[in-house]
């Protein structure tokens, strides 16, 4: 670690290993190359074993399919699938391909996936015909009637992972098909040059505004990200990992499958999505040597009445990141889990994810009251309110530099000039401290983002969607702690005419996404306010935590 400023909170990472300006195709070659017979992608729920020459197979013949349906460098492809094997075939193709693909999350329901494609302008989505209780089928019918005939305003193509297909959808498996028998007659096919600080991937995050942004990150962010992710944590071909946490999310597509990819380690996916018992069989089915998860799903796991009868000993690394982290669930980990290797991550979206990590054999302390030290090629630091560097031990907000930021909010200007500043800072609307080791702690949000169960919840997003009911006059929805999610959604409502709880949930259900619906509701007739007239959620939030005997946990 090289500080600069010993005595202020401003830390360099180390410059070594170079960063790779190799594209996310030309590493799977190269995977494919080292390890042909080595596992890479493992999906028990689809008896799904490949190789990564067999892997390298599928992601050329899906590359072919794309761009033979007249898909061109730098268009956008939507994926709406829960994790199969489908989800990391299609990241890999549009990558090589040089499309860019638009990740949505699998629990939105149809206006959200609506503005993700439109913000987006997508040409293509590939989506599977249903998760859980949704009825992705059903919503896309209904979002792009008649398809057949009339098309999706930008989007030319559907292409449809299973289930009865959609008039004028495509079948995924027919795409497959079609590429592998291209391939077969003329094996030289050979896609566009691209360059790694061509976007290969738009997440969407909603920041303070509510509004949905679309993050777009190159091939070098991601890439060079994944690499320093599996450095910190010794993954080697060797490794298996467990991987519950969501494809669309960057702890899923870059830590897990792009991490995977270049260390020649197997990527596990022990389900659709999280569920507490199938990680812990497929941790012993599989041998996984690594987990991932949000702190949640740790705490899931380990308090699953079934826990003590699976054998874990293959374990010995994992992440744990995306919120607050408790102490008291690290050392669970360490102990209960022997997970003797987990490291704590610290980032977001916008830097690629990762800024912050603790090593695998550092201190018991630093891995579980700290995020760790800076990532290589990376710069943090810390300011107050004026725009100034904080000393040692002050909290302030984080700023982070380097490679490892995105090249901007899709189409969205204004927006990337809010939070990237002209000197190249990402103000992460984080709180932090730096201590004197150079190591961070996460202390709070300048922003009022909820993160429950892991997923991150913007409360301007659900404020303004129950604002369109006409008997309410005003909201504010803010985070309470929970033992089980980390947060729980709250809302507080003042009403036109008198209406129940029934009456608000009813109107979410179906239309946003369940995480987003107000757990605990309260009717009032006065919000507290500061003189300025702002809303004081921290004061909502006391007094809920005092009505409902609710405590916060201490974190890293
Ligand atoms: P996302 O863009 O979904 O990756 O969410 C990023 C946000 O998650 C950050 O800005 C933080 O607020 C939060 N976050 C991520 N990792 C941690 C961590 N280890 N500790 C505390 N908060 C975290």
């Amino acid at each position: 670690m090289d500080i600069n400023q010993p005595t202020l909170s401003h830390v360099k990472g180390i410059i070594e290993p170079p960063l790779t300006d190799m594209t996310i195709g030309e590493a799977l070659s190269n995977a494919a190359i080292r390890w042909p017979d080595r596992a890479a992608l493992v999906v028990p729920h689809q008896a799904i074993r490949w190789t990564y020459n067999d892997l390298n197979l599928q992601v050329d013949a899906l590359t072919v399919g794309l761009l033979e349906l007249g898909l061109k460098r730098g268009d956008r492809v939507g994926i709406w699938s829960p994790n199969r094997a489908e989800w990391v075939v299609t990241q890999l193709a549009t990558a090589r391909a040089g499309l860019i693909l638009v990740t949505i999350n699998p629990a939105y329901h149809s206006a959200e996936v609506a503005l993700a494609l439109s913000l987006s302008t997508c040409r293509a989505l590939v989506f599977a015909s249903q998760f859980k209780r949704s009825d992705y089928l059903g919503i896309i019918d209904k979002l792009f009637p008649d398809f057949a005939r009339r098309g999706g305003k930008d989007l030319d193509f559907l292409i449809q992972l299973d289930g009865p297909t959609l008039p004028g959808a495509v079948k995924y498996q027919d795409l497959l098909d079609n590429g592998r028998a291209i391939i077969n007659k003329s094996p030289k096919y050979v896609a566009a040059e691209l360059s790694s600080s061509d976007a290969v991937n738009i997440q969407f995050t909603s920041g303070t505004t509510g509004t949905p942004k679309g993050a777009t990150l190159t091939h070098r962010n991601i890439l060079n990200n994944a690499i320093f992710v599996a450095r910190h944590i010794g993954l080697a071909e060797q490794d298996r990992l467990c991987l519950p946490v969501p494809l669309y999310h960057c702890f899923g597509m870059v830590m897990g499958t792009l991490a995977c990819l270049s260390t020649g380690a197997a990527l596990i996916l022990s389900g659709e999505s999280f569920e507490a018992q199938t990680v812990l069989k497929t941790i012993e089915n599989e041998r996984c040597t690594a987990l991932y998860g949000v702190p949640t799903m740790f705490v899931a796991v380990l308090e699953h009445p079934t826990f003590s009868i699976f054998d874990l000993t293959s374990l010995r690394t994992g992440i744990m990141a995306g919120a607050p982290c408790p102490v008291e669930v690290m050392n669970r980990v360490i102990a209960d889990m022997r997970m003797r290797e987990v490291t704590i991550c610290y980032g977001m979206t916008e830097t690629s994810p990762v800024s912050f990590q603790s090593t695998a054999d550092a201190d018991i302390e630093t891995r579980t009251s700290t995020v760790g030290f800076i990532h290589p090629h990376i710069e943090a630091k810390v300011i107050d309110q004026n725009g100034l560097t904080v000393p040692r031990g002050h909290s302030g907000e984080l700023l982070v530099r380097g490679y490892s930021v995105m090249a901007g909010y899709w189409g969205a200007s204004a927006q990337t000039a809010e939070v990237i500043d002209p000197d190249g800072w990402m103000h992460t609307g984080d709180l932090a401290i730096i201590d004197a080791k150079g190591r961070a702690r996460i202390v709070g949000r300048s922003k009022d983002m909820i993160i429950r169960g892991g997923e991150n919840i913007y409360p301007a997003e659900i404020e303004n969607y129950l604002l369109r009911h006409p008997d309410i006059s005003e909201v504010a929805v803010f985070g309470l702690p929970d033992e089980r999610l980390g947060e729980e959604v709250c809302a507080w409502i003042k009403t036109r005419s008198l209406i129940d709880e029934d009456a608000v949930r009813k109107f979410c259900d179906g239309h946003i996404a369940h995480f987003k619906i107000p757990r605990h509701i309260r009717f009032v007739d006065f919000f507290p306010m500061t003189v300025t007239g702002k809303i004081q959620k921290f004061e909502m939030r006391a007094r809920m935590r005092d009505e409902l005997g609710r405590i916060e946990q201490s974190t890293t």
